[in-house]
């Protein structure tokens, strides 16, 4: 099959790889130039784990090229695949410009019978405009279909080659044959859906992974009023088949590219159809509020941040990723600078990134070395996950000539371990 896939970001890059290492033609295509060199030089502008291997893999056996040209590219092509972001506006819609756009500039270069995948995350109701807007430029029969991605960035090339499952929700019975056999090398099921229970589904998951994070930490911050372990709290839960033993991240709530905006979608669609007062439009404040809150309780119980350094570990929004989209380090370092304190930020990965997010001047520095984030510590805020943090010898940080603090934002470290090491340890929910 011949390919396009529009927008070579996350999940343009790793879905156009992984249809080239079916053996398809895939051309990746995006507005911006700088990105096309990057990749044509089989580099990925961002960090995904073993993604630059399937690149140059699949660019090498010559089944994946890049280009800025729409005419180059979805001509002749029997799938387009549109994969563009969809970032929610100050209401919480979802902003949907850029997938009308490339909607629009692929329209006039469709073949007899193309298929035009909206990959992107969009709310119920959006493929009759998606066609509204391709009809403008072209009188040809085609088809479109909403196939919602559930890769995870860090594992995003494992997701997309070992998927649960494949949703497809099409306008055309055609489109359903074609996609069936484009997803079949996955050999995972495949759900064939109307276009608006495939949009529903992927808003669906997300919201609910959001909530049993805001749920766990409702939960946490219970635990903590009466000595309860959140962690022996979720050991005792899991062990129930109805709750089971996966995805419990008590902590300082939920960030990335997805999780927070498609719940304000999500919330923003349930007031378009006369649901405000629904669970949706709850979570995101619950999620908001949450930093500053357990901020302000560490705050008083250490005496204040003003005048302290503070080192704060995983700049990421999690392990494994340097995006740093509504990563948590972006709402913790400035208050923490906005009470006085002296911060030094670690992150293996998303040093390149941070600038765009948080300025580095005298009272924030940034490492990609834990030691010299550690350095002089008075508190240690563990913000993430990534392997380095967790490994760490906290021993060598240890100054007992200091009280020092631990704070362990995801319940990862040893805080039986810290504390005999002289840490005050504060974990959530324990
Ligand atoms: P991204 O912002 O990383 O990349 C989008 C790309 O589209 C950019 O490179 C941009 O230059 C390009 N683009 C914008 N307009 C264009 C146009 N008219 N023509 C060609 N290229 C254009 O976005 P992403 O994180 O890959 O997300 C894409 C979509 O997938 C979103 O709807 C998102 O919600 C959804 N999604 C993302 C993830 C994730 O983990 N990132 C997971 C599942 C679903």
């Amino acid at each position: 099959m011949k390919i396009t896939v529009i927008g070579t970001g996350f999940v343009g890059v790793v879905t156009a790889a992984v249809y080239a290492s079916f053996g398809h033609e895939v051309v990746g295509l995006d507005i911006d130039e700088n990105k096309i060199k990057t990749l044509r030089n089989s580099k990925v502008p961002f960090y995904e784990p073993n993604l630059e291997e399937l690149l140059t893999t699949t660019q090498k056996e010559g089944n994946l090229t890049f280009t800025t040209s729409y005419q180059d590219s979805v001509t002749n092509s029997d799938v387009i695949v549109i994969a563009v972001g969809t970032p929610s506006a100050a209401d919480g819609n979802a902003d949907l410009k850029f997938v009308y756009a490339a909607s629009e500039s692929a329209a006039k270069y469709l073949k007899k019978q193309a298929v035009v995948v909206v990959k992107s995350t969009v709310p119920p109701g959006t493929l009759p405009k998606v066609e509204e807007h391709i009809k403008k430029f072209t009188d040809v029969e085609f088809a479109t279909a909403s196939v919602p991605e559930f890769l995870k960035e860090g594992t995003a090339v494992h997701d997309t080659l070992h998927p649960d499952r494949i949703v497809i929700g099409a306008t055309r019975k055609y489109a359903y044959e074609i996609l069936a056999e484009l997803h079949k090398p996955l050999q995972a099921p495949i759900i064939n859906v109307s276009p608006e229970s495939a949009q529903m589904a992927k808003y669906a998951a997300n919201a609910y992974l959001a909530t049993r994070i805001t749920f766990i930490n409702q939960i946490a911050d219970l635990c903590e009023k009466n000595g309860a372990d959140v962690q022996e709290v979720i050991q005792a839960i899991s062990e129930d088949k109805r709750v089971g033993g996966h995805y419990w991240y008590p902590g300082f709530g939920y960030g990335g590219s997805c999780f927070p905006k498609d719940v304000k979608e999500l919330a923003h669609y349930s007031r378009t159809v006369g649901e405000a007062d629904n669970l949706f439009n709850k979570i995101t404040q619950i999620n908001e509020d949450r930093i500053p809150k357990l901020l302000e309780q560490y705050s008083k119980e250490i005496g204040g941040f003003e005048g302290k350094t503070v080192a704060v570990l995983g700049l990421s929004f999690k392990p494994n990723t340097d995006d740093m989209r509504e990563a948590p380090s972006i709402k913790v370092i400035p208050y923490l600078l906005a009470s006085g304190a002296t911060v030094k930020g670690f992150d293996p990965k998303s040093l390149e990134v941070v600038k765009y997010f948080i300025k580095e001047d005298d009272n924030a520095t940034y490492y990609s070395q834990i030691e010299s984030a550690v350095k002089d510590a008075d508190v240690i805020i563990s913000l993430i996950e990534w392997a380095e943090i967790v490994a760490f010898d906290y021993g060598k940080a240890r100054d007992i000539n200091k009280k020092q603090v631990v704070i362990d934002a995801r319940n990862q470290l040893d805080g039986e371990k810290l504390t005999k090491l002289g840490y005050k340890y504060y974990g959530v929910g324990r």
